[in-house]
């Protein structure tokens, strides 16, 4: 999708730290992090949010899933705690209009919301 800053690091024509990588999606390391471990993970189709999920990609949530246990595993935070979430359209604080999962760990989160 034109002008899509996930799109971008995607097709590589923008830099990102990659923690994982397959054909259906990648996880980089947020730009801005509001924890030890924020990682973004990003389907590779443009798929807007989570209200555009229906039974022709629900897959993907599954795929999701799956690596945010594996990079759970991997950064070692799985035992003590972390927190999976998206934004689902402005008023949740969405600002990347291209589906994806924060992945936030390695401190106490008490109530923050992100
Ligand atoms: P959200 O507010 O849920 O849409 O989250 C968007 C996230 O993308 C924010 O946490 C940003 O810091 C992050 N972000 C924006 N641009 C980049 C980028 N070029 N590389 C990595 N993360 C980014
Ligand atoms: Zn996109």
């Amino acid at each position: 999708m034109d002008g899509c800053v996930f799109c971008k690091i995607i097709n590589k024509e923008l830099p990102a730290t990659v923690y994982y990588e397959d054909d259906k999606l990648i996880a980089i390391k947020d730009i801005n992090p509001a924890a030890p471990v924020h990682i973004l993970i990003i389907p590779k189709e443009h798929i807007i949010n989570v209200k555009d999920i229906d039974e022709s990609n629900e897959q993907i949530l599954v795929d999701i899933h799956r690596v945010a246990n594996k990079l759970a595993k991997q950064l070692e935070i799985d035992e003590k705690g972390y927190r999976l979430i998206t934004n689902c359209g402005k008023q949740a604080g969405q600002t990347v209009f291209h589906l994806h999962y924060h992945l936030l760990g390695g401190t106490d989160m008490g109530d923050k919301l992100l």
